[in-house]
C-alpha cells in the first residue's frame, strides 16, 4: 500500500502500508576496477555485472540465495486478547502502553527482515502474505484458470532470480538508450514523456486523473511535485549532523550503483553529484508535507495556457501527448512553485546531468528486480542505512507484495473465497450500523456546537459510504500482458496499464464503487473526496475482528478502527469537506474557530512526545503534531465513540462495563484491546523516518495520547484525576 500513503495527500489510511521491501547485506564495499578493465566494461554493461558477481562469489563466504533463509511458514494465529502480553509490574495509570504491552514488546524482538514489528498489523500482515503466497505459488505451477495463469506467471517471473541474473541489465537498455537521446536540456519533458509511456513510473512529478476537490462528481487532470529519491525533503535540505551523513552516504551509493551499471569510478562520482544536485533544488522547491496535508494549498485551478507560462521551458504539451494523456484544457497544480522551479532547472542544468538524473532513476526503480550486485547495494543503503534493517525481505514475500499490487483484484477475487466468509460481512455491517449510531449521538451531544452546524454534520455522517471486504464489481486486467520470463517487462506493462486505466477516467463520472486497497491488505481507509469508509478484508479477521471473543475486545479492535475511519469525516482535513466529498466550508465561523482551537490543542499536545530519543550526536526526535493531527484525532474519536457503541451493544443484552471476564472488566477488556493492537517493536532508524513522513503516530503514543484525552479511561482503571493517564486537562475535539 505504498501507493496511499506515504507520499499521498488524498485518502487517511489507518495504518502505514508495509515499508518498500529494499533487500540485502552490506557485501559488496570492493575496490574499482583496474582502469584497463574499464574500457571493457563500460562497452559491455552486463559483462561488468557478471564479472563482479563472479567476484563476489569467490571473494566473500558463500551467501545464501535471496530467499534460502527464509522459506514460507505457516504463520500463528494472533490472540485477540493477550494476558501474557502484559506487564503488570508496570502501572496502567502511568504508562498504560507499557502495562498492556509491556511483556509482548519484552518477548518479541524485531525479526531481522523487518524495521517494525506490531502484534497485531505485522502479524496478521505475515499470515494474510502467506495465504495469498500459497494462492499464487500453487497458480505458478498449475492454475486452473485464465486469471490464475495470469497472477501465477507474474509470480513465477518474480521469483525467477537464476533468470534475473542471467538478464543482468539487459532489460533496462531501451530505457537507457532512450535517455541517450537527450542531447539538450530543453527535450528533457519529450524523453520524460517517452520514457514515461514506455511504463518508466511518475519521473520527476506525478500526473493523474483525479477528483476535482470542489466539484467531486468530476474527474480532471491533477499533477504534483516529485522526483526526490530519500524519503522527504528534509533529508536533503535539514542542516544536521545525522542528514549530513545520510547525505554523504547517500552519493557514495548512487555512485556505487552507477559504477555497477559499467560506467568508471570517476563518470559514476561525477554523475551521483549530479544527481545530488538537481534533487536538492527538486527538494527545494517542494512543499512540506504539514502544508500539503490542507487541501487548499494544494487546489490551484490552472487553464493550460497559464501552466505553461508557469514552467515554460519544460514543453508540458509534449510530455501529455507522448503518454495519451487526452484533451483537457484545465488542470490542477498542486504545487506551482515546483513546476516554475523544475523550468528554471532546465536552463541551469546541462543535457548531461538530466541523462544522469534519469538514468539514476532508471536503475534505482528497478534495482529489487536486477542481480543481486544491484539488489544487495540498493538493500546496503535504502535498507540497513536508512531503516536499520538487518535482513532482506524474502524473495517470496517480496513477490507476494509485488503481484498483489499488480493484479490485486485478480489474487484478490480468489482470497477472499477462501478467507472472508459472507458471515463476516453481515456481522461487520452490524458494527458499522452500531459505530454510526454511537457517532451521531456524540455529535449531539458535543459541547461546542452550533445546532446550525451540528444538523450540517450530522447530515454529513449520514451520507458516509461504507464499503467492506471487497469491491462489487472486480477489475479487467485482460489489457495486462504477463510474459513468464520477463520480470521487468512485466512491471513496465503493469505501470502502463494502471496508467492508462487512471487516464481513462478523465471527464467521465466517478465510480463510487472503485477500491484503492486489495482485499487481503492488512489497513483501512477514509476518503474526504468519496466521503467513504473502506475496510478491506484482510483486516476483519483476529485480532481485529473475532467471532469468538467478546465484544468488548472487539469494540476495542476494529470497532476502534471503524470509528476512526468515520471521525476521518471530521478530523482537520476532513471537516473542510461537505456530505457529497466537495471543499466547502459547512460550519459556523464560530464554530470553525472553537474548531481550530480544539484541533491544536491535540496538535501542541502530540508535539510533546518523543519518538526517538537523544543520544551521541544525534538530536531526539519529536512527533510532528501538526504532521499527525488527522490520525490523532481520528484515533482519539475512535476510541470514544466505540466505547459508546460498547455500551450500547452491552446494554442491549442486560450486561454492562463493569462485568468480569478472566478478572478484567468489560471497560479493562475494552482499553486492553485496544492498546494490544498497538504493541510494537522498530527500529531507531525507522522510527525518526517515519516521525517525518508518517501521518501516523508510532504504537505508543496512539494509546497513551488517545487514552489520555478520555477519561472513561482514568475511571476504568481506577487511576487518581491528575496522574499521567488521567490529567487534570485533556484534549477533546470530537
Ligand atoms: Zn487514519
Amino acid at each position: 500500500m505504498l501507493r496511499c500513503v506515504a507520499g499521498s495527500v488524498g485518502n487517511s489510511a489507518f495504518y502505514i502500508p508495509s515499508l518498500p521491501g529494499v533487500s540485502a547485506t552490506l557485501r559488496i564495499q570492493r575496490p574499482p576496477a583496474a582502469p584497463k578493465k574499464r574500457i571493457l566494461m563500460n562497452r559491455f554493461p552486463i559483462l561488468r555485472v557478471l564479472l563482479l558477481a563472479a567476484l563476489a562469489a569467490i571473494a566473500l563466504p558463500a551467501a545464501p540465495a535471496q530467499d534460502d533463509h527464509s522459506q514460507p511458514t505457516p504463520p500463528e494465529s494472533v490472540k485477540s486478547f493477550d494476558v501474557s502480553a502484559i506487564d503488570k509490574s508496570a502501572d496502567p495509570c502511568t504508562d498504560f502502553y507499557q502495562y498492556a504491552c509491556g511483556n509482548w514488546i519484552k518477548q518479541n524482538p524485531l525479526p531481522g527482515d523487518q524495521v517494525r514489528w506490531a502484534r497485531s498489523f505485522s502479524l496478521l500482515r505475515e499470515r494474510n502474505n502467506y495465504l495469498e503466497w500459497q494462492e499464487l505459488n500453487a497458480a505458478s505451477t498449475d492454475p486452473r484458470t485464465p486469471l490464475q495463469k495470469q497472477y501465477g506467471d507474474y509470480f513465477a517471473a518474480c521469483m525467477n532470480t537464476d533468470l534475473i541474473e542471467k538478464k543482468g541489465i539487459e532489460p533496462l537498455s531501451p530505457a537507457l538508450k532512450e535517455i541517450g537521446n537527450l542531447k539538450e536540456a530543453n527535450q528533457l519533458a519529450a524523453v520524460v514523456g517517452d520514457l514515461s509511456a514506455g511504463g518508466v513510473a511518475q519521473l520527476l512529478f506525478r500526473f493523474r486523473i483525479e477528483q476535482d476537490e470542489k466539484d467531486s462528481s468530476k474527474q480532471i487532470a491533477g499533477i504534483s511535485q516529485g522526483g526526490l529519491s530519500l524519503p522527504d525533503r528534509d533529508y536533503y535540505i535539514v542542516d544536521s549532523k545525522r542528514f549530513e551523513s545520510i547525505r554523504k552516504q547517500y552519493v557514495e551509493h548512487v555512485t556505487k550503483m552507477f559504477t555497477l551499471a559499467g560506467d568508471s569510478p570517476d563518470e559514476a562520482a561525477k554523475e551521483a553529484a549530479a544527481v545530488m544536485q538537481i534533487e536538492t533544488a527538486l527538494a527545494e522547491a517542494s512543499t512540506s508535507r504539514v502544508e500539503l496535508r490542507q487541501p487548499e494549498n494544494r487546489y490551484h485551478i490552472y487553464t493550460l495556457a497559464d501552466f505553461e507560462k508557469l514552467g515554460p521551458k519544460f514543453d508540458f504539451v509534449a510530455y501529455f501527448h507522448s503518454i495519451n494523456a487526452g484533451q483537457f484544457g484545465s488542470l490542477n497544480v498542486a504545487t506551482p512553485n515546483f513546476f516554475k522551479a523544475l523550468s528554471d532547472l532546465i536552463v541551469s542544468e546541462p543535457a548531461d546531468a538530466w541523462r544522469s538524473y534519469l538514468r539514476w532513476h532508471v536503475i534505482h526503480g528497478a534495482a529489487q528486480n536486477l542481480p543481486k550486485v544491484f539488489f544487495d547495494e540498493n538493500f546496503a543503503f535504502f535498507g540497513n542505512i536508512l531503516q536499520g534493517q538487518k535482513e532482506p525481505t524474502p524473495r517470496w514475500k517480496e513477490c507476494t507484495t509485488m503481484t498483489d499490487r499488480a493484479l490485486g483484484e485478480a489474487v484478490g477475487q480468489d482470497w477472499v473465497k477462501q478467507n472472508f466468509p459472507p458471515a463476516a460481512k453481515a456481522s461487520m455491517d452490524k458494527l458499522v450500523a452500531a459505530l454510526e449510531k454511537a457517532m451521531g449521538d456524540d455529535i449531539r451531544t458535543l459541547p461546542w456546537m452550533s445546532e446550525a452546524t451540528r444538523q450540517a454534520a450530522e447530515q454529513k455522517l449520514a451520507m458516509i459510504r461504507n464499503k467492506i471486504g471487497y469491491p462489487e464489481r472486480w477489475r479487467n486486467y485482460s489489457a495486462l500482458k504477463v510474459d513468464r520470463s520477463d520480470l521487468i517487462g512485466n512491471l513496465r506493462r503493469s505501470a502502463i496499464f494502471e496508467r492508462n486505466w487512471n487516464l481513462s477516467k478523465l471527464g467521465k463520472p466517478v465510480d463510487e464503487k472503485e477500491w484503492t486497497m486489495t482485499p487481503p491488505t492488512v489497513n483501512a481507509y477514509y476518503e474526504p473526496p468519496m466521503n467513504d469508509i473502506n475496510f478491506p478484508a484482510g483486516i476483519l479477521q483476529p485480532p481485529f475482528f473475532d467471532p469468538n471473543i467478546d465484544p468488548a475486545v472487539n469494540f476495542g479492535g476494529i470497532g476502534v478502527v471503524i470509528g476512526h475511519e468515520m471521525t476521518h469525516g471530521f478530523d482537520d482535513q476532513g471537516a473542510k469537506y461537505d456530505g457529497k466529498g466537495n471543499l466547502r466550508q459547512w460550519q459556523t465561523d464560530a464554530d470553525k474557530k472553537a474548531f481550530e482551537e480544539r484541533t491544536s490543542c491535540v496538535a501542541d499536545e502530540y508535539s510533546g512526545f518523543e519518538a526517538a530519543p537523544a543520544h551521541e550526536d544525534v538530536t531526539a526526535q519529536k512527533l510532528n503534531g501538526r504532521l499527525t493531527l488527522g490520525e490523532n484525532t481520528a484515533d482519539n474519536g475512535g476510541l470514544r465513540i466505540a466505547f459508546l457503541a460498547l455500551q450500547d451493544a452491552l446494554a442491549a443484552e442486560g450486561k454492562n462495563l463493569e462485568e468480569k471476564i478472566d478478572g478484567y472488566s468489560e471497560a479493562q477488556r475494552y482499553f486492553i484491546g485496544f492498546a494490544q493492537v498497538w504493541c510494537e517493536n522498530h527500529t531507531e532508524q525507522s522510527a525518526r523516518q517515519l516521525a517525518l513522513t508518517d501521518p501516523h503516530s508510532p504504537g505508543r503514543w496512539r494509546v497513551n495520547g488517545s487514552v489520555v484525552n478520555f477519561d472513561e479511561f482514568g475511571k476504568a482503571f481506577g487511576c487518581k484525576k491528575g496522574q499521567p493517564m488521567y490529567p487534570a486537562n485533556s484534549c477533546r475535539v470530537w
